[in-house]
């Protein structure tokens, strides 16, 4: 190989054609071609793939990335090959024979990329390939899968330590979720030694934090119409729930509003229609559960606001975070009423119920799974906490935010939230009206 192949640099102009690296990327890249263990904690959007697609260019040998869901290796696949990178993917939804011929062409050493999801490795006719696999590097994208803590938890990713073991090369690890215990699990579970670490800022500094508090169910809805009201631009509503999200919806419409209703419910064409208002209309409302926003890509957005408080922080500031993208300023406030903690302690006991009896116990132990079963449920209360602490705290909500992300606040206050400002500060610096 070249010199000049080897450079991260030239290989960014040469296969992608952007002229400078975004923050960490570099960094991240040099780890893994020095062959490096790597964590990469980037925001959405702030170019994960590119810290291994490059890698794949540079290093020998196969890079291996394990990636949770046959969309997302199907767009990975698909920007790979755009950049001129020798890809396959490997998942249930190909014949037998086709995943042979790749099997075969990633033995023979014709391949860059190849992506699987994490199951892949316990099946029977991939397992015994481990061996032979000419592997430089495994990479794992979307790597809060790993973690107890991280929020879309996936068994099959506690196994890939022994992958990575079995292959003998070093993991890079990817994911958007900052918190520090998500990335110790990470780290722990891929047997990491000693890895770089880069971890992106994920301050946005024009968006602008509130809560503000009602006193009964019934006030949401007015005070969420009141708010739309102020402001130009896209607005979105976020609600927990469909029956809600067109309760919402209804109502605006009472009152000469117009809002369109999203949620996972609806049909394919219902929701394309709305995504096609929500893009294109001048000044759209959208009211929506978190089935909306994947993909979702209109800048303008100047209020998000939330019916009630997310179920993680992460996932509060996932959706929150669709808000300014523009750069210019944006309103992210949630309505919180003294029922709402009960509710989501409800839900939690529903998704992981606590473990009641000796006997119950006993037989998850016998199982296995005692361990994970009270981590998880540990992991699931810890982040309901951080809600409600956000919710109600009486200091600075971005401290908050950024503190269970794992970054503090310099001064400790922001000037950008209702706390720090006041509700009418707030109001005044996104200029509604
Ligand atoms: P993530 O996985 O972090 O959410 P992606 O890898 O999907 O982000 O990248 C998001 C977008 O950013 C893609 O369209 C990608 O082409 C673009 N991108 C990534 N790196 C750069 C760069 N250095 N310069 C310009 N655009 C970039
Ligand atoms: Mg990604
Ligand atoms: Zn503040």
């Amino acid at each position: 190989m070249s010199e000049t192949q080897a450079d991260p640099q030239a290989v960014l102009q040469r296969h992608f054609g952007f002229p400078s690296f975004r923050p960490g990327q570099r960094e991240l890249v040099e780890a893994a071609v020095a062959g490096r263990d790597a964590v990469g904690i980037l925001p959405t959007g702030g170019g994960k793939s590119l810290c291994y697609q490059v890698p794949a260019l540079i290093l020998p040998g196969l890079t291996l990335v394990v990636s949770p869901l046959i969309s997302l290796m199907a767009d990975q696949l698909r920007r790979a090959r755009e950049v001129g990178i020798a890809a396959e993917a490997l998942h249930s939804g190909l014949s037998g024979a086709r995943r042979r011929r790749i099997t075969d062409k990633a033995v023979a050493g014709r391949l860059r990329v190849l992506l699987v999801a994490p199951e892949r490795f316990a099946s029977t006719t991939f397992a015994p390939l481990l061996d032979r696999l000419p592997a430089s590097l495994l990479v794992v994208d979307e790597a809060h899968c790993i973690s107890c803590w991280g929020h879309d938890f996936r068994p099959a990713y506690r196994e890939l330590g022994r992958v990575r073991k079995a292959l003998g090369v070093p993991a890079l690890a990817l994911t958007a979720t900052a918190t520090p215990r998500v990335r110790r699990d990470i780290e722990g579970v891929l047997g990491m030694r000693r890895p770089f670490r880069q971890v992106g800022s994920f301050d946005r500094s024009n968006l602008l934090w509130a809560v503000r508090r009602v006193r009964s169910p019934q006030a949401r809805t007015p005070l969420l119409r009141g708010l739309v009201r102020r402001f130009e631009g896209a607005r979105l509503i976020y609600a927990a729930t469909r029956r809600r999200v067109e309760r919402i919806r209804d109502a605006m419409a009472r009152s000469g509003l117009r809002a369109e209703a999203y949620h996972a419910g609806l049909p394919d064409e219902e929701r394309s229609r709305v995504q096609e208002y929500f893009l294109t209309d001048r000044r759209p409302l959208v009211v929506a559960t978190n089935a909306f926003g994947m993909g979702i890509d209109r800048s303008d957005v100047r209020l998000v606001a939330h019916d009630q408080l997310s179920g993680s922080l992460e996932d509060y500031y996932q959706e929150a975070g669709r808000g300014g993208r523009d750069g210019g300023a944006a309103l992210c406030v949630a309505l919180r009423s003294p029922g709402d903690g009960r509710l989501h302690r409800s839900f939690l006991d529903r998704t992981h119920p606590p473990v009641r009896s000796l006997k119950g116990a006993i037989k998850l132990w016998r199982d296995g799974r005692l361990g994970e079963r009270l981590t998880r449920r540990r992991a699931e209360g810890a982040k309901l906490r951080a809600v409600a602490r956000y919710g109600r705290t009486k200091g600075c909500r971005r401290a908050v935010l950024l503190g269970w992300f794992g970054q503090r606040l310099e001064g400790g206050s922001c000037g950008g939230c209702d706390r720090c400002r006041g509700w009418s500060g707030v109001l005044e610096s996104v200029g509604s009206r």
